[in-house]
């Protein structure tokens, strides 16, 4: 099993929803029974038979989300997030699975760290919960994980993620344990010989500000490298967080020569250009940087295509001594879990930019398929994995609010639309507005 923590078995009936899963076809007000925690029954009026009732009528009933790219900070830092705070903020957001990311302190380089984060989870987290291990032992980026046996323990799949795999050669032997581990690879995309020093993309709002710049060619380079070692080696990567149009053009030409790569894009660079950087708010510095209209256009546009599968958060919480500091000295990251759906909605989906169904399955079937994970879906006799969406719902997002041990969103303040009012993870009704 990849995906560890507490499975339920709770009974109840969701009433009157407007069912919309874009994969199984499925957009019509139905009655949903979860008996077990599993789907029993979509139907009109269907029997309570004695279980809970959830009044649904004027809701969206989707399958739940599925984000690929969590920074848990455990171990190490649970001052900033812990498995129990970060699953709890996941739930929140609607979602029903999360792979979380090992540059953490020890990273997740041995069996023994990942068997230890394994038990924790079955015993904490709200949420089920994958661990990636590290590609390169302390994501050094000189020698290879025992990947073999790390996948054995259960590994949901291998990234140095924080950092790229700076040597070509390196990349390229792991990508061929890839063969053997059956895990996907997934690359941070950076050549830091151009990053260094860089805290904003590098065009007219950096140069304006003064601010270090983090080119496009900075990731777009890297991208290029990982997609031809993809080829070459005939095994998959799976490319994080997308920022530069180059890098989405490159993936698309590797599409045409059949090379097996998937990509995820941010809410972040989906809605915001480096413009949002004037206000040099120490939330709006992440790793890559918001970009130019430009690229956020080409991230859009591969997203609706398909070229992107998926919607990551790169959930990364920080504390407020390290982000509520100068731009300049602000570490990179910010939270996304509890956000991420609404903001979407909000910038996005309104304005009419993405479809409400590419959205829902960008961020549920599409992450669950790079990684090989079962497809939340709607159906029965699957399990329940459903969030209940109020797209008419307003609110205001406030850091006392969080369930996120941290509150480094860039959306502090705001008001946004649509709301998860609940969601059942693994058969389990985890979170309830
Ligand atoms: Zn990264
Ligand atoms: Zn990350």
């Amino acid at each position: 099993m990849i995906l560890v923590g507490p499975a339920g078995a709770d009974d109840v009936v969701i009433r009157g929803a407007r069912v919309l899963d874009p994969v199984e076809g499925i957009d019509a007000i139905l009655d949903v029974r979860i008996d077990g925690g599993t789907i029993a029954q979509l139907g009109s009026e269907l029997e309570a038979n004695g279980h809970r009732v959830i009044d649904a009528a004027g809701l969206v009933l989707a399958p739940a989300f599925v984000d690929p790219h969590v920074h848990l900070r455990t171990p190490g830092r649970e001052d900033e997030e812990t498995i129990a705070t970060g699953t709890a903020a996941a739930a929140a957001g609607g979602y029903c699975a999360i792979l979380a990311i090992p540059n953490t302190d020890p990273v997740v380089d041995d069996a023994e760290v990942l068997r230890g984060l394994r038990a924790r989870a079955a015993e904490e987290a709200w949420v089920p919960v994958g661990f990636l291990a590290a590609i390169t032992k302390s994501q050094a980026g000189a020698e290879l994980t025992e990947m073999g046996a790390l996948a054995a323990a259960g590994a949901a799949g291998f990234t140095d993620d924080g950092r790229p795999v700076t040597a070509a050669g390196v990349m390229r032997r792991a990508l061929q344990y890839n063969a053997i581990t059956g895990r996907m690879l997934a690359v941070h995309c950076e050549e830091q010989t151009l990053t260094v020093g860089g805290h904003a993309h590098g065009g007219v709002v950096a140069a304006e500000l003064g601010l270090g710049p983090w080119p496009s060619l900075g990731e777009s380079l890297m991208v290029a490298r990982d997609l031809d070692l993809a080829e070459e080696t005939g095994q998959p990567v799976h490319l994080m967080h997308l920022s530069a149009r180059e890098s989405v053009e490159h993936l698309r030409r590797a599409h045409e020569r059949g090379v097996r790569a998937t990509a995820e894009a941010t809410p972040h660079h989906l809605c915001l250009t480096d413009e949002a950087v004037r206000s040099l708010d120490p939330n709006l510095k992440m790793n890559p940087p918001l970009r130019t209209e430009e690229d956020r256009a080409a991230l859009l546009e591969a997203l609706r295509d398909g070229t992107i599968a998926a919607i990551a958060t790169d959930h990364a919480p920080h504390s407020p001594e390290e982000k509520d500091v100068p731009f300049e000295s602000a570490p990179f990251g910010v939270t996304g879990l509890e956000t991420s759906f609404s903001a979407i909605y909000t910038y996005l989906v309104e304005p009419g930019a993405l479809a409400l169904g590419t959205v829902l399955e960008r961020m549920s079937a599409g992450p669950a398929a790079i990684f090989g994970l079962d497809r939340p879906r709607i159906a029965v006799g699957a399990p329940a994995n459903l969030t209940l969406l109020d797209l008419e719902g307003r609110w205001r997002v406030r850091s006392d609010r969080f369930k996120s041990r941290s509150a480094n969103s860039w959306l502090l303040g705001k008001r946004l639309r649509g709301r998860v009012t609940l969601t059942v993870a693994a058969g389990r009704v985890v979170h309830e507005a």
